[in-house]
């Protein structure tokens, strides 16, 4: 079988054109090595790498038929134009070695199959060449994969990027921060053996010279909750187990803990202490050596397991009821470990846990509490200990990743990368509160999201010369304005009910929201909805109709947990929550997005499963379908006239083997003898545009003739 082989100038690709296969080899010191097949040419078997060359693209069907190929093929990533979409393989696919980030480094996106590193070097470059701030979005459900995608793209830059000339400390800090954070932010959860329990929005910064010089951290609603309770199957935060696990005898005795997690109210409760997957002593070697790298001092360490262990003994601490009925602590043992850890009065913490402070009449008086509201003034205490402690975690390891260098004047110039890893949108049986913020975060995002695809298909356009055709699209603010809205939104609603304590319960809420937005058509509730639907819904719920499908909320709770986010302040009261995530929606306004959309192909955690139910939800929450759709409206397929040229340039005989022109004249001539009708494609400032795959398709093919 005769091969045409052609030596292309960049020395170390050679294309074959092979009559059936055209592949690229690669010449390695280890010999050749295949390295590219014509995914074009291949998509009968692996389906399309950008799925805006899909033929029919706005059927769900092909959708996941291509990612089912793909996946199949172990091809997690496929691209929607810009937007990466990856699907957790469950499995070590080699993917992510030095040469990998080698072979994406400094090539253009389209010319290579699709990855993550693609994606951050693009990224990067662009930061770089434009010195545009940029923020790499990674959505997905809980186990899709996000968090290890940003800690796949922290690796890239730490190992790619330049050393700073000085504080070349901050790349292993960068790193390191993430076990820390994992350890006190994550968890086992029925859906994910590592799941984080908070966002997390990083911002990495660079230099002039494009070296990581410092970073930030915000974090998001920890699920302060699971400190106290666990649902079958699940832990507390890893940390707890890492420690009575990995902690040596002399820090346990001077912490006053046992080593089995049986011993602990707070950690027996999910009745899962031990997971096969995890091992929670060497996790907590690799914790306590990053806790050195990101500064923190011996007397730190030992003051972060103090709080540690005290959430243990608060979880132990007992109350036996008194004649009164008022609760009394049993648990001495407890307690005397409790004001040393904690450094405070035995009385002061026996008050605090038996007593609730009231101001009558301008005076402070005490109350006793009987025992349900002693456990509870236990737990809230633990809660609070446990978030308060990651708080000012994130606070010391961003004193730690700051750029100690403020005064040069590499600082002055340095450009910001931002990694927002943040949980996907929820549905469970039950929703409350926690899934409503989340949920409401989404609804941000994916305004975000739509509003920042638009305008950049629009600028691409404009800076090409090509008529901008106007798009439908569902418009999620309409939503969005139905919670955060000033006076009317439900938040609003909600922190009012918030001042009238004792007064406002969870019902009078509803019934509040039940006469401000009776009317919304994405807003209902048990009274609101006709006869047929009313059966669906409790007297307690609220249902919305977010963009990605419907969520009926469980108001029980609501006041509590929304208290616990307010800054009150006299004149305006205002959810930190709302405004941390309005601050996060303005800092990514300011930077340039890049999209990374990650599925889950399963609930069972297992390699090579494609459970095509729950991943055709996943395209759908993830708004995915019309993420292609904003994408094909015009051009399915465009090129910079030089690849263009390069690719297909064999197919006219003018063209081949050189045209001495400019780029842009040889793609005319070679579009003209391929037969391309006038309204198949544009012609750019700098690239062509074709409007179907099946152009681009048929020229493909040719190639193989
Ligand atoms: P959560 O919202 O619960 O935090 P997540 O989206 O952050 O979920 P990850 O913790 O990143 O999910 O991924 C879950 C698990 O899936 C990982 O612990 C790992 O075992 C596996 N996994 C994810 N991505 C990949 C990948 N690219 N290659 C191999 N395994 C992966
Ligand atoms: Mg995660």
């Amino acid at each position: 079988m005769a091969l045409q082989v052609e030596l292309v100038p960049t020395g170390e690709i050679i294309r074959v054109v092979h009559p059936h296969r055209p592949c690229k080899l690669a010449l390695g010191s280890d010999g050749v090595r295949v390295t590219m097949e014509s995914a074009l040419t291949a998509r009968d078997r692996v389906g399309v790498q950008d799925f805006v060359l899909l033929e029919n693209f706005t059927s769900e069907a092909a959708f996941i038929e291509n990612l089912r190929r793909r996946f199949r093929e172990n091809l997690i990533y496929t691209y929607i134009g810009p937007v990466l979409v990856s699907v957790n393989p469950y499995r070590d696919l080699q993917i992510y070695s030095r040469q990998h980030m080698e072979r994406y480094r400094g090539v253009s996106f389209y010319e290579v199959p699709p990855h993550l590193f693609a994606v951050a070097d693009t990224v990067y470059r662009a930061l770089r060449t434009e010195r545009r701030d940029q923020a790499v979005m990674i959505s997905g459900e809980s186990g899709a994969g996000k968090t290890e995608a940003t800690k796949r793209l922290l690796q890239f830059y730490a190992e790619t990027c330049p050393a700073p000339e000085r504080g070349g400390a901050v790349r292993d800090r960068l790193l390191q921060s993430n076990p820390v954070l994992e350890a006190f932010g994550n968890a086992k959860t029925l859906r994910n053996d590592n799941s984080s329990r908070f966002g997390k929005y990083m911002d990495v910064q660079f230099d002039f010279k494009g070296a990581p010089v410092g970073g930030h951290i915000l974090s998001y609603l920890l699920e302060k909750s699971r400190v106290v309770h666990q649902n079958h199957g699940e832990r507390n935060f890893h940390i707890f187990y890492q420690l009575l696990e990995g902690g040596e005898e002399e820090t346990l005795r001077r912490l006053g803990l046992e080593r089995n997690p049986q011993s602990y109210l707070y950690l027996v409760k999910g009745q899962c202490a031990k997971v096969s997957s995890i091992n929670d002593k060497s996790d907590w070697k690799v914790v306590r050596k990053a806790l050195t790298v990101i500064d923190f001092t011996e007397d730190e360490v030992e003051d972060l397991l103090s709080i540690v262990a005290s959430v243990l003994h608060l979880g132990n601490i007992h109350f036996a009821a008194n004649e009164e009925s008022n609760a009394q602590v049993t648990t001495e043992n407890q307690l005397k470990y409790l004001t040393r850890l904690l450094s405070v009065e035995g009385s002061t913490l026996r008050e605090a846990l038996t007593h609730r402070k009231i101001i009558a009449k301008g005076e402070e008086l005490l109350s006793p509490l009987n025992l349900e509201q002693a456990a509870y003034a236990r737990d809230a205490l633990a809660k609070a200990v446990y978030s308060r402690t990651f708080t000012w975690l994130v606070g010391k390891i961003n004193r730690s990743l700051a750029s100690k260098d403020v005064e040069s004047p590499s600082w002055r110039s340095t450009t910001v990368l931002g990694l927002l890893d943040i949980y996907g949108f929820e549905v469970f049986q039950h929703n409350s509160f926690e899934q409503f913020c989340i949920n409401y975060c989404n609804e941000k995002l994916q305004q975000l999201f739509i509003e920042l695809t638009l305008k950049s298909e629009q600028e691409e356009y404009e800076a090409e010369g090509i008529a901008w055709e106007p798009v439908q699209y569902f418009n999620n603010k309409i939503i969005c304005d139905l919670v955060e809205e000033k006076f009317k939104g439900i938040i609003s609603i909600l922190d009012e009910e918030c001042l009238r304590p004792g007064e406002a319960t969870d019902l009078t809420f509803l019934e509040k929201l039940e006469d401000t937005v009776k009317h919304h058509p994405h807003f209902l509730t048990h009274k609101l909805a006709d006869q047929r639907t009313r059966k669906s819904l409790g007297r307690g719920e609220f249902r919305l109709l977010h963009y990605a499908g419907e969520v009926t909320y469980s108001v029980t709770g609501f006041l509590d947990k929304n208290n616990d986010l307010l800054f009150r302040n006299l004149k305006e009261v205002a959810t930190q929550f709302k405004m941390s995530l309005l601050q996060l929606v303005e800092i990514l306004q300011s930077k340039e997005p890049a999209y990374v959309r990650c599925i889950k192909p399963n609930d069972a955690k297992q390699p090579g499963r494609f459970d095509e139910v729950l991943i055709r939800h996943q395209v759908k929450y993830l708004g995915l379908l019309e993420n292609l759709r904003v994408r094909r409206a015009g051009f399915a397929y465009r090129r910079k006239y030089e690849a263009f040229l390069q690719r297909y340039k064999s197919l006219c005989p003018e063209t081949w083997p050189t045209w001495a022109g400019r780029p842009q004249d040889g793609v005319a001539v070679l579009v003209r003898h391929l037969g391309y009708k006038p309204e198949e494609y544009k012609m750019g400032r700098t690239k062509i545009f074709i409007r179907f795959p099946k152009t681009l398709f048929a020229t493909e093919d040719a190639l193989e003739v």
